[in-house]
């Protein structure tokens, strides 16, 4: 078998395996397996401190304040959150494709940019007995048929070895998409959302919250609330994105 034979197999694989457009644009690109071309990766923009002592928001007046206006309004239930990414259009449009559009191969992408930021940042992330995910409600589930944040805290799981509890936090309201809500509504829409199924199971533990987006951080507060109800130690949240 040549090798020029055996490299045509290989690039046809990796074609299956890696498609030619890049998710974002659709221009041709050389096989990545980001599946996304070098310039739309420039685009994405990394949260850079100064944080926010409490959720990692990037702060516009570090000099004023250790706490982003958020925190200082809603004085979040969680014990500390990281965010790896900004909201800007091109996570925008990268969170859409990953949640509603199947293109879960981005997962891939996310837990890199993720984990880097855990590197870079020092998070101890020795500290946590279990990981978890925001979960969807059954019939959301359901509809979409997967759930994206599965998909990162699986892969965290497995790079930090920390076990990934499955099923003990549960969705048990129907909520409406928080993104179609106003500031006031969301925090009123995820009200009571979340409950844990064995509570003795996080007695004293320290849980990692992981999410794919903080913006009024309703949701993961929400989701910390439920957890403190179980007399966790420790909660702490790590988010692909923040706004
Ligand atoms: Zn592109
Ligand atoms: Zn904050």
């Amino acid at each position: 078998m040549s090798t020029s034979f055996l490299e045509q197999i290989t690039n046809g694989l990796l074609s299956l395996v890696y498609p030619d457009n890049c998710t974002i644009c659709k221009s041709p690109h050389t096989n990545n397996p980001f599946f996304i071309c070098t310039p739309c990766q420039k685009m994405i923009t990394l949260n850079l401190p100064p944080f926010c002592a409490k959720c990692s928001r990037h702060l516009r007046n570090p000099e004023k304040n250790i706490l982003c206006p958020q925190c200082q309004k809603t004085n979040p239930v969680f014990d500390q959150a990281w965010a790896a990414t900004r909201y800007t259009n091109a996570m925008k449009n990268l969170i859409h494709l990953f949640k509603y559009k199947n293109k879960t191969a981005l997962c891939h992408l996310f837990s890199n940019i993720i984990i880097l930021f855990i590197k870079n940042y020092h998070i101890n992330m020795n500290q946590y007995d279990y990981i978890i995910s925001i979960p969807l409600h059954p019939t959301k589930l359901r509809e979409r048929q997967y759930n994206q944040t599965d998909l990162l805290a699986e892969t965290l799981s497995k790079e930090f070895h920390i076990p990934l509890s499955k099923n003990n936090l549960i969705r048990q309201k129907y909520t409406k998409t928080q993104a179609l809500l106003n500031e006031k509504e969301r925090w009123t829409n995820t009200k009571d959302a979340f409950r844990i199924r064995h509570p003795s199971n996080f007695l004293g533990k320290s849980i990692l919250i992981v999410d794919d987006l903080i913006t009024t951080g309703a949701t993961v507060c929400e989701a910390a609330h439920a957890l403190k109800r179980a007399q966790t130690k420790y909660i702490g949240v790590l988010a692909l994105s923040i706004t």
